[in-house]
């Protein structure tokens, strides 16, 4: 019986990846750790029976405790609570699908204590790729990707070596906004950048769809996992989202993965690795699909893509200050206090204001989000 641990148990990917063991019946959850539903949280709790859960907050993990009192369960709270469930002895995969560059030290913990990671949590790879990749190969660990551009790149390489890769094409929908021009994206509220086209996701992830961040997170993500150069990843707009990314090799064969846009197909995926079984849910209908269209990304309507590269290429923290100034003003965004059009226009100042620092350690990267964060303070 495969034993693994959740981080970001109540939320989309959460959810789908406890969807998944419950279809399969044959693994068992031994730890989960979430930030505030405490409400999905009992619920995960008495149908998966973990040893071990982490709520951020301890006053809700108080609440939690009183709430479950007949079950053993041990709850606790913090970073401290998470990185315990990050390290559960038993679990051997942990499932970052945490939000944000809370995800960094719980991570780094899970690989240092020789867990598989089937990683989701995009900002810890952007921000500290340069010590996990590192560190994982010292560690002989793997990283299976969760994100579905990701997996379809790894699931392309089962065809191919990583040193035989000629270009990564990661493919995006464009988002809700494809084809509008600065001026017609002035006045969007964010209950129309929540409505992605073709995906259900989390409030974080749905917007950085919409403001196209989403895609230059993923092309640092990718730079990453698959130790390619900026230049060798190149995002094509496939607004159906049937083609998952492709890998064109060094002899010019290209290599795809398709299907319906499903997130459980790479969580399984990743879960099972290097097994595939069966999935229930929709198949691709050609016939019915009729065509696969693509276009170029909009570099100039949809910036946030664009300093995204400029970010890592220039490297050391630079891709700190883009994801923290992005998480800072995307929470803004969706209180209502900045216009959707700032969110491009705060991650290009914060990188013109905050110092560079090369090759950051974890406190060094933890210490620019801080910096990141009171300097837009201070202006916006
Ligand atoms: P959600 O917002 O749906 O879920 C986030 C999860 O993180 C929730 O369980 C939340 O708990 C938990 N969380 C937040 N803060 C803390 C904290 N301080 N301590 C412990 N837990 C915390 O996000 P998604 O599932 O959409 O995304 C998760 C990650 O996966 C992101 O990095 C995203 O970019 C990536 N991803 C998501 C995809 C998707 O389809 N959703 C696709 C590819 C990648 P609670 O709700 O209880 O507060």
């Amino acid at each position: 019986m495969k034993k693994i641990a959740i981080l970001g148990s109540t939320g989309s990917i959460g959810t789908q990846t406890l969807e998944v063991v419950r279809a399969n019946q044959e693994i068992q959850v031994t730890a989960l750790a979430a930030g505030s539903n405490i409400v999905r949280l009992e619920e995960q709790i008495r149908e998966f029976l973990p040893k071990l859960v982490c709520v951020w907050e301890e006053k809700k993990a108080e609440e939690l405790r009183s709430k479950i009192k007949d079950l053993s369960v041990q709850i606790v709270s913090g970073i401290e609570g998470l990185i315990e469930v990050a390290t559960e002895p038993q679990a051997e995969l942990v499932v970052t699908a945490i939000v944000g560059m809370i995800g960094i030290r719980p991570t780094i913990a899970a690989i240092e204590a020789g867990k598989k990671i089937a990683l989701a949590n995009k900002e810890t790879l952007v921000t500290a790729g340069h010590l996990i990749m590192p560190l994982a190969e010292k560690k002989q660990i793997r990283i299976l990707p969760v994100d579905s551009e990701h997996s379809a790149i790894f699931q392309a390489l089962q065809g191919g070596k990583q040193k035989e890769i000629s270009r990564i094409l990661l493919t995006a929908s464009g988002g809700p906004f494809r084809g509008r021009t600065k001026k017609e994206m002035d006045k969007i509220r964010p209950e129309d950048a929540l409505k992605h086209p073709n995906w259900a996701m989390g409030k974080k992830i749905t917007i950085d769809s919409a403001t196209m961040v989403n895609k230059g997170l993923e092309v640092i993500e990718a730079r990453w996992l698959f130790g390619v150069k900026a230049e060798q990843i190149e995002v094509v707009v496939q607004p159906q989202s049937v083609i998952h990314s492709m890998v064109e090799f060094l002899d010019g064969g290209i290599i795809a993965q398709l299907g319906t846009p499903d997130m459980k197909l790479p969580i399984q995926y990743a879960l099972y690795y290097p097994e595939r079984r069966y999935l229930a849910g929709k198949r691709l209908n050609f016939a019915e699909l009729g065509q696969i269209t693509f276009e170029a990304p909009d570099f100039i309507n949809f910036r946030g893509l664009a300093l995204a590269y400029q970010a890592l290429k220039i490297g050391g923290n630079m891709p700190t200050i883009l994801n923290a100034a992005n998480e800072l003003a995307v929470r803004r965004f969706l209180d209502g206090s900045i216009r959707f059009l700032e969110i491009p226009e705060i991650i290009e100042a914060s990188m013109q204001a905050v110092s560079y620092q090369d090759y950051p350690s974890v406190e060094q990267i933890l210490e620019t989000e801080q910096e990141t964060y009171e300097w837009i303070e201070s202006r916006w």
